[in-house]
Parts: C-alpha cells; sequence; structure tokens
C-alpha cells in the first residue's frame, strides 16, 4: 500500500501540461500561458496627464506658494480622446485634464486643486517638478518587454493588461477533457424512473462539478453497470478524453469490475490502494499519455480522492506550475479521538479568529455522508499515527474555498 504523498507524486509525473491553442481574449481567464507574452507597443502609448489641471513649465513655477502665487495666461486644452494639442504656448499653462495628451514643451501638471481660475489666467500656488503628475510614455511597460511570463495563471487583473495591449486572443494550453464514468448496477441518472434499491449517479454530477472548478472540460458518460464487458466498451470509449476518472468499483468484491477492465483493454494499473481515509481502493493505471483514476464509489471518498489525486493532475495540463491546492495550519476547535494507522483528510469549516484560523469537523463524518460536502471549506490532515488530538492543537488543512473573513 502506498502512502498519500507517494500516489500523489506518482499520479502528477503522468500528467503533462497539454498543447497549446489560441483563444479569444475573455476565454482566457481561468487558463495559463503556454509562453512569454511581450509587450506589443508601449504603455501607455503617449505621455499624458494623470490628473486634471494645468500642463506647465515645471521651471517657471520657481518659489509659487500660497503667499506667491505665479500668475500665467491659459492657452489651449486637452482633454482624453480630443484632439492633439499645440505645443504649450510661451509663458503659458495649458488646461488639461486625466488622460489627456501632453502638449510640446510642458513637463509637468499642476493640480486644479492648486489653483485658481480668474478668466484667461490662472494663479498657480505650488511649485512643481518636472514629470510631475505626467504619465510618460512606456513608463508601464515598454514594447518589447516581458507582459506575462510563461505558466502564468489568467485572472481578471492578466486580461486588463493583455486588453491594454490589445490582444484580441490568447496562446494558452489547452483544457483538458475529462471522462467521468461511474460504475454500479445500482446507479441511476437524475430523472429516470427509481428501480427497487437504486440510487441517483451523485457522483457523476460532483465530479463534473469538480472538474470544472478545476479548469477542465467534463464529459459525463451514462452510469456504466458492474460487467466485464460493460466496463470495458465505457472504457474504450472514454480512454478519446485526456484523463478519465472513473468511480466505483474498484475494491476487492465480485461486482468490482474496473481493475479486470483496466487490465483487459491493456492498461498497465501502477497501484491501487492508498493508506488513507476516506477512500482506501484508488486504481492509478495508463493508457498512452492518458491517466486513468479508479475513485472509490463512496461520495466522500470520490470527493476527497479526487481533489488530492486527480485535481493536481489537471491544474497541470492546463499549465499551472503550483498545480496542488495552498495549505495552511489551522486550530482543531475539539479535542478528537480517532484510530491510527492511515492518514485522514477530515471534512471541515474554517473559522477565523483575529490572527488564527480555526477548524471546526463538520458532523458527520462517513465517507457516505453527503451532507458534510456541503459547507466544507477545507480537508484537515489528521496524521496517520495520532490517537488524540487535543482542543487547540495545530494541523495543516488543505483549502478548497478562500480564506473566510474575520468573524470576530
Ligand atoms: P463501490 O466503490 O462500487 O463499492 O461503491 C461504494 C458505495 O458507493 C456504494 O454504497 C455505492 O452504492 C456508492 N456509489 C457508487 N457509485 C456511486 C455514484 N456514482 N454515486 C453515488 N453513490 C455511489
Ligand atoms: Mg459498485
Amino acid at each position: 500500500m502506498k502512502t498519500v504523498d507517494e500516489a500523489a507524486r506518482e499520479i502528477l509525473e503522468s500528467f503533462a501540461p497539454l498543447g497549446e491553442e489560441r483563444v479569444a481574449l475573455l476565454s482566457a481567464l481561468g487558463r495559463f500561458t503556454s509562453g512569454e507574452i511581450r509587450a506589443r507597443f508601449d504603455s501607455p502609448p503617449f505621455d499624458n496627464s494623470a490628473m486634471d489641471g494645468y500642463a506647465v513649465r515645471a521651471h517657471q513655477l520657481l518659489g509659487a506658494s500660497q503667499a506667491t502665487p505665479v500668475r500665467m495666461a491659459v492657452r489651449g486644452e486637452s482633454r482624453a480622446g480630443g484632439e492633439l494639442p499645440e505645443p504649450l504656448a510661451a509663458a503659458a499653462a495649458m488646461r488639461i485634464f486625466t488622460g489627456a495628451p501632453m502638449p510640446a514643451e510642458a513637463d509637468a501638471v499642476v493640480l486644479q486643486e492648486d489653483t485658481a481660475r480668474a478668466g484667461d489666467e490662472v494663479a498657480i500656488h505650488e511649485a512643481a517638478r518636472a514629470g510631475a503628475n505626467v504619465r510618460t510614455r512606456g513608463s508601464d511597460l515598454r514594447v518589447g518587454e516581458l507582459a506575462l511570463p510563461a505558466h502564468a495563471p489568467i485572472g481578471a487583473g492578466e486580461i486588463a493588461l493583455l486588453a491594454s495591449q490589445e490582444f484580441a486572443s490568447v496562446t494558452v494550453h489547452r483544457r483538458p477533457r475529462v471522462a467521468i464514468l461511474s460504475t454500479g448496477d445500482e446507479l441511476r441518472d437524475i430523472g429516470e424512473p427509481a428501480r427497487a434499491g437504486s440510487i441517483v449517479n451523485s457522483n457523476g454530477y460532483a465530479l463534473a462539478a469538480q472538474v470544472l472548478e478545476a479548469g477542465g472540460e467534463p464529459w459525463l458518460l451514462p452510469p456504466v453497470p458492474d460487467r466485464l464487458d460493460e466496463a470495458r466498451r465505457a472504457l474504450r470509449q472514454a480512454l478519446s478524453a485526456d484523463v478519465v476518472v472513473l468511480s466505483g468499483g474498484v475494491s476487492v468484491g465480485e461486482y468490482d469490475v474496473v481493475r479486470d477492465a483496466l487490465a483487459a483493454e491493456g492498461l498497465t494499473l501502477d497501484f491501487w490502494k492508498v493508506r488513507m481515509k476516506p477512500g482506501k481502493p484508488l486504481a492509478f493505471a495508463r493508457s498512452g499519455k492518458v491517466p486513468v483514476l479508479g475513485l472509490p464509489g463512496n461520495p466522500v471518498s470520490a470527493f476527497v480522492t479526487f481533489e488530492l489525486f486527480a485535481r493536481p493532475g489537471i491544474r497541470k495540463m492546463l499549465g499551472s506550475a503550483s498545480p496542488a491546492r495552498p495549505r495552511v495550519r489551522v486550530r482543531l476547535v475539539e479535542r478528537l479521538e480517532r484510530k491510527p494507522g492511515r492518514m485522514e483528510f477530515a471534512r471541515a469549516r474554517l473559522l477565523r479568529r483575529g490572527e488564527s484560523l480555526e477548524a471546526e469537523l463538520l458532523r458527520r463524518q462517513g465517507s457516505g455522508a453527503v451532507t458534510a460536502l456541503a459547507g466544507v471549506d477545507a480537508l484537515l490532515v489528521l496524521p496517520a499515527e495520532a490517537e488524540t488530538l487535543a482542543a487547540g492543537c495545530e494541523l495543516e488543512a488543505i483549502l478548497l474555498s478562500s480564506l473566510p473573513a474575520d468573524s470576530g
């Protein structure tokens, strides 16, 4: 049996970033750059004013103050999107607005708040240094400069940068298509008539949602009966995807056909069984470049094993250089007694009290308890050998959501 870390490492090694594709700018949200992206032009593209005020020659304002204002004629105007301004007239100031091009020969902008306008004249109460309140051409980014490195995650901020550089499309890694196969004679789809002993295929939907959250493209296939020929047929179909995630049928019962189906289809089964709770049976195999993960059928086990073993691989295929979920140190709220032996991933809610993050176990910790998947913020890592965990002790938690706000 493998430890969780060994299994996770081995599985992740079998995933590689997918090839690149060019997508429309907004479709790049949530993806990763496949190569460096360099500036196409200077940003800002021309010298412009950072404020509403007056464009001036700074040296003409030496000694300006409230007591000794410098008076100047106002000649011309420059506004954002308006006509290009004439050069600044001698010994004059030009009215200027935020974002407007600087007139030639002006080197600073004085704030409107530091002036008093009277007809065609302005009294300036503040001296200015050359360059004050001017955004010079290329001061943010110069043409050819690195805008985004390879493997950069593209969020709203990166879209802002790419849009400002007029990228209508972006080259990113392809999104992995993830086939989802749920096995079990008892499964029916939502809306299908209930049969005696049937249950809804909730794993299919849960896994599809996890794939979407990870940035992959789920391919939800119909449930597969517990028969070798059916499992083999479904597997052959699923192998046209980039990744195959199976749930159920990986244990040792007579109706657990997944491992036999993998073997019959000629896949190399790298291992099965990981020393963890929930989710001991876990099959990992490969077919060429396609990793195949057989997760346990219990909904909680399927959810947790997907998080630990499938999600990082999907993030890596997308091009992420740090595909793991963040881990944080938390304090256990209540004392806990447990059976030692397997590393455990308890479903927890997180609370922030001042500087400290506290973890409260969700009420039901059984591997079939779907109620404990709603409201889960983190997987609390309980060390394999720990028997008693005191209230207030520090543990590691895998963050599934963003950090909670301070609850006082
Ligand atoms: P198995 O791993 O096939 O032995 O299944 C373990 C438990 O999980 C059984 O109670 C199954 O009924 C349940 N189960 C298996 N697959 C699913 C699924 N797709 N959705 C919901 N529950 C499932
Ligand atoms: Mg089953």
